[in-house]
């Protein structure tokens, strides 16, 4: 994925208009704005027929191809719809960019120059909607690329036209779309490719930005008492790795926000194995700490003045003569003991060890945990919402609140004392699950995990079945998502919850 910017001054409008692919901004029944209107005006009215056509309706993304207009050396000037000016969004103007990207990609189009208007009664400021358009493009004009070579990488030049240039949105939408991107990748990435071994190694841009790396390796866990993590891990040849990141950004002193994210590299289910289809994806159940590492990469690429930690719980679950057993009593971390009925639920059992380890190493202000963990809550939620559960009500909401403005949807559910019934076991000091496996799981997984959350304020995100699509979606190809990487920067770069003064 690359998208080129070059800015051009308000004095460079004829030139730019002589561009080979123009693209003009509408907005609505407002009809184009002053650039837009120039260009019609050369082009003898052109562009004012096209947007005369009955299919059009005025809305956010749609997108009018002008072919080759008397008048104008381009061989298309393409008429991007922003939708009434007065409802446009962030979010909208971030999809309008997407779907300009898609129509450029489905015209075979390499290069574009953009002759960006700023429209009246709009409540996003010019800049920030040209960041968002860009976004958008950049969002949408992701690909995967592990056997491609450089020089076959898909890009797009854009030139941009525009006297609202605003610089700090600009940089932060890049950021951004760098940690979607590096998120993505992660999931699309297959088992073979990344492992607990290779994991470390493909977490070079985040040094690279300035965030501290440490990987914690079998004796450093065996020595700390992760027994947790180190059970699930066991079965595969692959030892199980905790990461540690870590980014304090300028004047952010206060005590952390902590990230912690599942990343189960394969989950087979371990002894009690998944069918083929359940473990096809499988390679996607490290979606948590995907989203850690794109958000953290998100927030150093732009220096954002907060101080942010990230623990990744990073195993495989595998079946061999080593993996943990149904029956098996498992002493976590915090030294209580977990008494465990199905290998499948490894995903909880790893985050009783890192969320106890965020919890009691860094003292943070907060948690959030982010898992691909239950099949209950897409039962529950389907494609729509992703769960929520919180021990408080303002992060709750304010989460709640980001995941609206980015389009990323979660529901808040249950976390109740009540559940905490069905956790007792009569050998260790909890069970890993309620007696029924599917009713009602993904409540008992949350309970089950606020017992190593050491009374830190918490929100626990179960994204299980967002981490990636067969679809093609608005801003994402079939494969990973990124899921819940725009929730986070979103709503840390709102909160003040991530060490600001
Ligand atoms: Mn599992
Ligand atoms: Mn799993």
């Amino acid at each position: 994925m690359s998208i080129t910017i070059t800015t051009l001054a308000r004095s460079d409008d004829a030139a730019a208009g002589a561009a080979p692919v123009i693209v003009v901004l509408k907005a609505g029944a407002g009809g184009l704005g002053p650039r837009g209107r120039a260009v019609d005006e050369r082009a003898g009215g052109a562009l004012s027929r096209a947007l005369a056509a009955p299919r059009l309706r005025g809305e956010a993304g749609e997108c009018v191809d002008v072919l080759a207009p008397a008048g104008l050396e381009a061989r298309r000037v393409m008429i991007l719809d922003l939708g009434a000016a007065a409802a446009l969004t962030p979010l909208a103007a971030t999809l309008a960019g997407a779907a300009l990207a898609r129509r450029l990609e489905d015209e075979a189009e390499p290069a574009a120059t953009l002759l960006f208007d700023g429209f009246e009664g709009c409540p996003v400021s010019p800049g920030e909607v040209l960041a968002r358009l860009v976004l958008g493009m950049r969002l949408r004009n992701y690909r995967f690329q592990m056997m491609a070579r450089d020089d076959t990488a898909p890009g797009l030049a854009l030139t941009v036209v525009s006297d609202a240039l605003d610089g700090a949105a600009l940089a932060r939408g890049a950021a951004l779309a760098e940690g979607v991107t590096l998120a993505r990748s992660l999931v699309n990435y297959p088992a073979s490719h990344l492992h607990p071994d290779s994991f470390g190694a493909h977490l070079a841009p985040l040094r690279a930005a300035g965030v501290t790396v440490e990987e914690l390796e079998r004796p450093e866990l065996e020595r700390l008492g992760m027994g947790a993590v180190l059970a699930v891990g066991n079965g595969s040849a692959r030892p199980p790795r905790v990461f540690v990141l870590e980014y304090r950004g300028p004047g952010a002193e206060g005590a952390p926000l902590a990230l912690v994210g599942k990343g189960m590299c394969f989950d087979a289910g371990g002894l009690a194995i998944k069918t083929g289809p359940q473990m096809f994806t499988m390679k996607g159940d490290m979606a948590g700490a995907a989203a850690v590492i794109g958000t953290m990469l998100a927030l150093a690429q732009r220096r954002a003045p907060v101080h942010v930690v990230g623990v990744l719980g990073v195993a495989e679950n595998m079946l061999s003569g080593a993996s943990y057993k149904p029956g098996d009593v498992v002493t976590t971390l915090s030294g209580r003991t977990v008494e465990v009925f199905d290998t499948d639920c490894e995903g909880r059992m790893v985050l009783a060890d890192v969320l106890h380890y965020a919890a009691t190493r860094f003292q943070p202000a907060a948690i959030v945990d982010l898992a691909t963990l239950t099949y209950s809550v897409m039962r529950g939620l389907g494609h729509v919402f992703a769960g929520l559960f919180a021990t408080d009500d303002e992060m709750a909401s304010g989460i709640l609140a980001a995941g609206e403005r980015v389009g990323e949807r979660f529901w808040r559910l249950p976390l109740d004392r009540a559940y905490d019934k069905a956790l007792r076991s009569p050998i260790a000091d909890l069970r890993q699950h309620g007696r029924d496996l599917e009713d009602g799981d993904a409540p008992m997984a949350a309970a089950f995990l606020r017992h190593f959350t050491e009374g830190r304020p918490w929100v626990h995100l179960d994204i299980a079945g967002k981490e990636m699509t067969d679809e093609d979606l608005p801003l994402a190809r079939p494969g990973g998502v990124g899921f819940a990487v725009q929730l986070l920067e979103e709503w840390i770069d709102a909160t003040a919850i991530a060490g600001r003064k």
